[in-house]
């Protein structure tokens, strides 16, 4: 199929505005568009129409039974589509819009294609104004999951999304993802009982403040055999460049120290603090700016955009720290982990 390109939509022209209409007349009549959030770029479709949902899971190229999330304009709305509580509309009133997920149980009008068969639905309110004008312009919520082929890093950019999309879809809508990888994901287990399924841009210290919240098995570590899954996308490889990626665990001077000692082509992603030691590496590294070692949020805009570049290096491997696992950080490490494989080389 043609894909259609808006590449800088911009809310303010008249110009800009016809493109959206005619994006939300694409999602209501079953296409597909996609479109930037702050989070990453969303892959929509119809929420309320099984066979859109069908072609999403297909451009994809993404197996069926990993749930897509619904967008919606307002908090609100998710009454129209879940059994609501008090402590959704609690973490709706601080969080949303913005990159906050909540898995509710589903009321019968969402398709079943869309929850991947389970009772419960993933919705999320976007506060990208793109995003935002989109679902008001579609007049239906929107399901959507990363725009990426299944598998490789979610796009973060127009060039990355075209990379992955172009000719699968019906229309794309360019714009700047602020946060860089996907949302926290959350599921309301009692007015007083949150589990978070897959952390992001909300951070479980500031969850912490309206309940108690305990991390699914999947977040910090590789499923076990056999073991239930409680967010379905947790069970994939995910995020992965094509060229192995290694996380270095050690401080900064036994992680220079395992450098130094490397040979052959290799990539590295570096703290901003560290690029200039390494500049001169006899090796000659491709080196890669992953911002401050005392900025994750830095570290997270970053992330998948360098990944999809370090895998056009050209290079045997890719080395990055292991980051930790507090704050923002536990996001990088949970997105790192998946796309590293689970190599982590100790250094110390
Ligand atoms: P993506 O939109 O690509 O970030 O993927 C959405 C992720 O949300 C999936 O991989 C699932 O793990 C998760 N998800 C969506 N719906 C549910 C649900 N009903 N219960 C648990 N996890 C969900
Ligand atoms: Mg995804």
């Amino acid at each position: 199929m043609k894909t259609e390109y808006v590449e800088r939509p911009d809310l303010k022209t008249e110009e800009g505005i016809q493109g959206i209409r005619r994006a939300g007349e694409i999602i209501r009549r079953g296409g597909l568009v996609v479109f930037p959030t702050e989070t990453v770029f969303g892959l929509g479709g119809n929420a309320l129409d099984a066979d859109a949902a069908q072609k999403i899971y297909a451009a994809k190229g993404r197996p069926s039974d990993n749930p897509l999330i619904i967008h919606i304009a307002d908090p609100s709305e998710a009454a129209l589509y879940t059994e609501t509580s008090d402590l959704f509309v609690r973490l709706a009133k601080r969080f949303m819009p913005g990159p906050l997920t909540v898995v509710l149980p589903a009321k019968p009008v969402i398709p079943k294609t869309v929850t991947a068969g389970l009772p419960t639905v993933a919705v999320r309110c976007p506060s990208h104004p793109v995003a935002h004008a989109l679902i008001a312009a579609a007049g239906v919520p929107i399901a959507a999951p990363s725009a990426n082929l299944s598998g490789s890093p979610s796009p973060t950019t127009f060039a990355h999304v075209k990379e992955d999309l172009d000719g699968r879809v019906d229309m794309i809508l360019g714009g700047e993802c602020s946060i860089g990888v996907e949302s926290t994901i959350v599921r309301i287990d009692g007015e007083n009982e949150l589990t978070l399924l897959r952390p992001g841009g909300i951070t479980p210290e500031e969850l912490g403040e309206f309940a108690r919240v305990t991390l699914s098995a999947a977040v910090l570590d590789k499923l076990k055999e056999g073991e239930r899954v409680q967010s379905p996308g947790m069970k994939y490889k995910h995020y992965a460049p094509k060229t192995p990626l290694y996380l270095l665990r050690g401080d900064q001077t036994a992680r220079m120290r395992y450098l130094d000692a490397q040979t052959g082509k290799f990539a590295v992603l570096a703290y901003t603090e560290e690029l200039a030691a390494l500049r001169f590496h006899p090796a000659s590294p491709v080196l890669f700016d992953l911002g401050s070692v005392t900025d994750p949020s830095e570290q997270l805009h970053r992330l998948f955009f360098l990944l999809r570049e370090a895998d056009k290096a050209g290079c045997e491997r890719i080395y990055a720290a292991l980051p930790g696992t507090t704050g923002l950080s536990l996001a990088l490490y949970n997105r790192m982990i998946r796309a590293a494989a689970y190599q982590i080389i100790d250094t110390n």
